[in-house]
């Protein structure tokens, strides 16, 4: 069971979150819980990061966060509990500071110390969680992630060694099962190798909950959220939006790739690996919310859910020297690749003297420049240009797969309304297709079709 910023965002909160892990617990279920840090605890440490490059003053950030964490407890924490929570809330802030100082002294902020300090936010949370699970009677430990998730040293988005993770996972937390013992256990963070702690890039709590249940091959992972589940669209776009019942883990996928929020983009992967149903579901509302699974029930809807990416922008690379030379793809994708910038969309003319992608707006300057650097001369590629201010919009059903029309059907529903189309693409598997209209349009876009197929 994973718990998201807004599940534990105040004491209320952390209570409720609480109950429902005991409650599920005392219905005969063993519950292992995921917690990530409290609402825009993680922002305000990477800003206290930042303050602390620059020489700035951070004891009013560390007061912010003390008396943040401290009103969480008010209430909900047994009064013989309470002081040893405190002086390990206390302790941790001492250890953040430390921290700061050493980023401040330096003069340097790399992405290792950065991990080292938004890791403070789950462990503060996990703390509090924990304590008030033991308040209400039941036995409850606190867990530091680092002791379970082994990942190399990519810091900010470190990848994970899922057998060597697997084995401490069960290790460590089956024992505890056995004892009766609800685990309390950081998302977002863990270990290298070397034993630095790293992270699992934004929102990897979820990706946590996943891992950790896929190593202790548990029945279900459940990503407790403010929302009723996943989406047809979002609500605030089109306000016929409704929960989808049911959808596929490559359903799931695709949609947490192309940027519907509710899921860490990686957090379905270790649930397929061993085949365990993962349920997004709100925490202060009893519906069933969304649940994904390796194959659903048969569903006559061709579309399941409409996604859309914002802020993005085309670059067009062409020049008739490009034609039938072998090599320049690779290089346009490898000069970009180098400068670590993302992708979303690939698209060539069947002439081959144009290569167009789409790639977020603020990475169009640097993109540019990585072209110019890799194809200095114009005899290969003559022209790099770009279209700022474009919407990706993502269409995924897996009943697309194999169905005659979808796409037609799809363009004339937006083309009623008028809408141009910069540029298409399918995925291969056919579960979505994804297609780009100027940021006007975007939003018209996705009414059109969800009016179209989804009401
Ligand atoms: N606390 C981390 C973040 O804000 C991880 C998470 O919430 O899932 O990105
Ligand atoms: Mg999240």
């Amino acid at each position: 069971m994973k718990y998201g910023g807004t599940s534990v965002e105040n004491a209320e909160k952390f209570l409720n979150s609480a109950k429902i892990a005991i409650e599920t617990y005392n219905k005969g279920n063993e519950v292992v819980v995921i917690v990530s840090a409290m609402s825009g605890v993680t922002d305000m440490l990477l800003d206290a990061a930042n303050k602390s490059l620059k020489g700035e003053n951070i004891s009013q950030i560390i007061n912010e966060l003390r008396s943040k964490h401290f009103e969480a407890c008010k209430n909900i924490i047994d009064k013989e509990l309470l002081s040893n929570t405190k002086k390990s809330i206390e302790n941790l802030l001492l250890d953040l500071e430390k921290s700061l100082m050493g980023v401040h002294y330096l003069g340097e902020l790399s992405l290792r110390s950065k991990d080292r300090i938004v890791s403070f936010g789950e462990r503060l949370s996990s703390l509090i969680l924990s304590k008030t699970i033991q308040s209400q009677g039941l036995s409850s430990e606190k867990i530091d992630a680092f002791s379970l998730i082994v990942t190399n040293n990519m810091f900010g988005e470190a990848s994970v060694f899922f057998d060597k993770s697997y084995t401490k996972i069960s290790d460590s937390i089956s024992p505890l099962l056995k004892k009766d013992t609800i685990p309390v256990i950081t998302g977002f963070i863990a270990k290298s190798i070397d034993g630095d702690i790293t992270t699992l890039g934004r929102g990897g709590s979820d990706y946590t909950a996943s891992i950790v249940g896929a190593g202790i091959d548990a029945d279900e992972i459940w990503i407790m959220t403010d929302v009723d589940g996943i989406m047809t669209t979002n609500p605030k776009i089109c306000s016929s939006a409704y929960t989808i019942p049911e959808m596929s883990y490559l359903e799931a996928m695709e949609l947490a790739y192309f940027g519907a929020k509710v899921l860490h983009p990686r957090t379905i992967e270790p649930a397929i690996s061993k085949n365990i149903p993962v349920r997004v579901k709100n925490s202060t509302s009893d519906s069933l919310g969304t649940l994904i699974l390796k194959n659903t029930k048969k569903n006559h809807k061709v579309v399941k859910a409409i996604s859309i990416i914002e802020n993005a922008s085309i670059i067009y690379v062409s020049g008739a020297g490009m034609i039938g030379v072998p090599g320049v793809a690779a290089n346009v994708f490898k000069a970009l690749g180098d400068n670590n910038i993302n992708v979303y969309m690939i698209s060539q003319g069947s002439s081959e003297a144009n290569i167009s992608f789409v790639v977020s707006e603020k990475d169009v300057e640097k993109s540019e420049n990585a072209l110019r650097k890799a194809f200095p001369t114009k005899d290969l590629v003559r022209d790099i240009s770009h279209i700022k201010g474009v919407n990706i919009i993502s269409v995924v059903g897996k009943g697309m797969q194999g169905a005659v029309g979808t796409a037609a059907g799809l363009f004339s529903a937006i083309a009623k309304d008028n809408i141009n189309i910069l540029m298409i693409s399918q995925g291969s598997s056919e579960v979505s297709i994804s297609f780009v209209v100027s940021k006007e349009d975007g939003h018209r876009a996705i009414r059109a079709i969800h009016k179209a197929y989804l009401e």
